[in-house]
């Protein structure tokens, strides 16, 4: 397995380090001078970089969204290239490569804007696409300003787009990279982490490819840095066949700093439209301007989209956050509230008859011999018989505060606020009467049916506290003194 391992990566290593080796060692060898051979180098690297990317759009381990992104990339790059290398010699216009290099980078920073957390509906994708557009547009308005009578780069204006190609590269890695650490699920973690890789050796390989004043003018070091964009293109096809299947993932822990990166994502796609801005001047005119405002234009309604989405999605939480709250205050059996639903409302009912100094009565309920009854029956008919029970005892409530709940087992328990002792047992024996007139078969029951017993405790207003343990205790009563009847727990 791990010799299996080490041959793969000295297969990737062999397949980096084949064309920079090759440029290296063949133009000596041949005797001659072949300044195009690294342009075709790069070509086919970038070539062979696409054809696996999209190959990989084949792959069930990779989200197409990205693939397709990184796909558009290299396309741009293979298109310059190419374009440069078919017009290489002739007097052409070349601001067409420059503008296809910059674009490269459209699609990318696409992938890394498009976040989980964010509407990826039709509309949306149409939208980002004329952005994209827009972009380029501007792009290639701002780089022909920089063309001379012929259009050619005007040769002082050469270190500003290198400039602009440093920029761009650390940009689009920087935003990668943010998306790699920031990750939540796996598929983005692995694409990231590869694209945070390709991104780091492009912005090194074309760094050096384009800065060749920072190095000595000695002929080797000169046919290297020529050919070693090829580099990142290589890798990139290796990075993207050795995680094709995903690995273990952590997400990370801060979850600030997963929302911080999806609150900076749409903000990147602004920052590029003020970049690619400040190469529109009075030169481009009206036209300019206007691709300028259009871009803006793309870009507002791309923020009205998400907001409109965002304040979609917190509507629809709050509305499954309410539905879940109301279902879990309800007894799933009798459909009647829960015992969590009563220590609520206990305590709500408490403080009320406190503040209005009001008499509180609580009456505990539990069904007679109901152990039996399941013996008989079976626990499906005494599911049936508590719903019963709860209906029927739900029924006898006639005041809009009076509150009842399923306390556990067959035992339900009722809150009468502002209700005294008289009140209480008049509730109490109106209970224990409509359970006993339903006429419920239960064959070792009082009367062959099924009854309840009753545990009333009313409590003056200060002294609710223990009102629930006295009506336990009255229910204990109810039980010793024969069933099917109510005690009230004497008052203190
Ligand atoms: P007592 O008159 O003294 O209350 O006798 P009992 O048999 O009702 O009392 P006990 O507390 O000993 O038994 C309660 C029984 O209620 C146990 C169980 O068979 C039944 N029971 C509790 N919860 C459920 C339920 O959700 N469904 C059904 N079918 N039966 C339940
Ligand atoms: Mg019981
Ligand atoms: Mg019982």
């Amino acid at each position: 397995m791990v010799k299996h391992r080490a041959s793969r990566y000295a297969t990737y290593a062999a397949l980096v380090a084949a064309l920079p080796l090759a440029h290296l060692l063949i133009p000596p060898a041949l005797q001659k001078q072949t300044p195009e051979l690294a342009d075709y180098a790069m070509l086919l690297s970038a070539v062979a970089a696409l054809a696996y990317t999209m190959f990989c759009l084949r792959k069930p381990g990779y989200d197409r969204r990205y693939i397709v992104c990184l796909a558009l990339g290299i396309g741009c790059w293979v298109a310059g290239m190419a374009y440069a290398i078919a017009q290489s010699g002739t007097d052409e216009n070349l601001i067409t490569t420059y503008v296809l290099f910059i674009s490269y980078g459209a699609p990318l920073l696409y992938a890394a804007v498009t976040t989980p957390d964010e509407p990826s509906s039709h509309a949306r994708r149409i939208v980002d696409g004329v952005l994209l557009l827009l972009l380029v547009v501007l792009c290639y308005l701002g780089v022909r300003d920089l063309t001379d009578a012929y259009g050619f780069l005007k040769p002082e204006d050469m270190g500003w787009v290198v400039v602009a190609f440093d920029v761009e590269n650390l940009f689009l890695f920087g935003t990668f990279l943010v998306r790699y650490v920031t990750a939540t699920n796996e598929g983005d973690h692995r694409f990231f982490g590869i694209g945070t890789v390709f991104l780091a050796l492009y912005a090194i390989c074309a760094g050096i490819h384009n800065h060749d004043e920072l190095y000595p003018d000695t002929l080797a070091l000169q046919r290297m840095a020529d050919v070693l964009p090829t580099v990142p293109f290589i890798a990139l096809a290796c990075l993207l066949h050795a995680n094709a299947t995903p690995g273990p993932f952590e997400p990370i822990r801060h979850k600030w700093a997963r929302q911080l990166s999806v609150s900076l994502a749409p903000g990147l796609l602004l920052a590029a439209i003020f970049a690619l801005s400040l190469g529109i001047t009075e030169r481009q005119g009206m036209f300019g301007r206007s691709i300028l405002a259009l871009a803006m234009l793309a870009y507002v309604v791309r923020v009205t989209q998400t907001q409109f989405w965002f304040a979609r999605t917190r509507d629809r939480l709050a509305e499954a956050l309410s539905t879940v709250e109301r279902v879990s205050l309800l007894d799933e059996l009798t459909g009647i509230p829960n015992r969590r639903a009563f220590d609520q409302a206990l305590d709500e009912r408490t403080k009320e008859a406190a503040r209005e100094q009001r008499a509180l009565s609580v009456l505990m309920i539990d069904i007679d011999h109901f152990k039996t009854f399941n013996d008989t029956f079976g626990h499906l008919e005494g599911d049936v018989a508590l719903r019963s029970v709860a209906r029927l005892l739900a029924g006898t409530l006639r005041r809009p505060a009076d509150f009842i709940a399923r306390y556990g087992g067959e035992e339900f328990v009722v809150i009468l606020p502002g209700t005294d002792e008289d009140g209480a047992q008049v509730v109490a024996r109106r209970m224990n009467r409509a359970v006993y007139d339903a006429q419920l078969e239960n064959s070792n029951g009082i009367d062959s049916r099924v009854t309840v017993s009753i545990g009333v405790a009313t409590r003056a207003p200060d002294h609710v506290q223990g009102v629930v343990m006295h009506a336990d205790r009255a229910l204990y009563s109810a039980k010793h003194a024969g069933r099917n009847r109510f005690v009230a727990a004497t008052t203190d």
